[in-house]
């Protein structure tokens, strides 16, 4: 357990929300997301992103087309030189399953640190819902939040520099 990395969560801190997203042209990046994952990644960290995707048990899109719009997501970080680990996702509708994985449930960032071998102290969570930072909290990282009145809030992306070290 000694690497290190950054969970994001996906929509309103890396794209744009628009309701229940998944095609192509609902696409839109928050203003200097490139520059800070590309700082972030150079400096060591593994990228993730962690997303509640509740739309594929809610039958509003099929996890084919929310692969297929990631792989649309992710040609446009290559672009910029950014490559994600893993995007690691709840599939489901909690009105209707049982389901142990949904944020702020932090199962899905803890068994990410065991297959790929990282330090949660040295890991970060960041997300624009409490229930993003409850997650990575309760996985044992360090949690960031964009503008939500919570521990460790910063307003926009380029601040997380103030909690995640660039140097050991
Ligand atoms: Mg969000
Ligand atoms: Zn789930």
């Amino acid at each position: 357990m000694s690497g290190k990395a950054v969970f994001f969560d996906r929509d309103d801190t890396l794209i744009h929300d628009s309701h229940y997203m998944y095609k192509k042209e609902q696409l839109n990046f928050i203003d200097g997301v490139f520059d800070v994952l590309k700082k972030i990644q150079d400096a060591g960290y593994q990228l993730f992103i962690f997303s509640n995707q509740s739309g594929i048990g809610r039958g509003y899109f099929t996890e084919a087309q929310m692969h297929e719009f990631h792989s649309h997501m992710e040609k446009g970080f290559q672009e910029h030189g950014i490559s994600f680990t893993e995007i690691i996702y709840c599939p489901h509708d909690p009105t209707q399953t049982d389901c142990d994985c949904r944020k702020p449930e932090p199962k899905l960032l803890i068994e990410a640190c065991e297959k790929y071998k990282l330090d949660p102290k040295q890991c970060f969570m960041v997300g624009d819902r409490i229930t993003d930072a409850q997650a990575g909290e309760r996985a044992g990282m360090t949690s960031i939040t964009l503008n939500c009145d919570y521990k460790n809030n910063i307003s926009k992306l380029e601040d997380i520099f103030e909690f995640i070290p660039l140097k050991d």
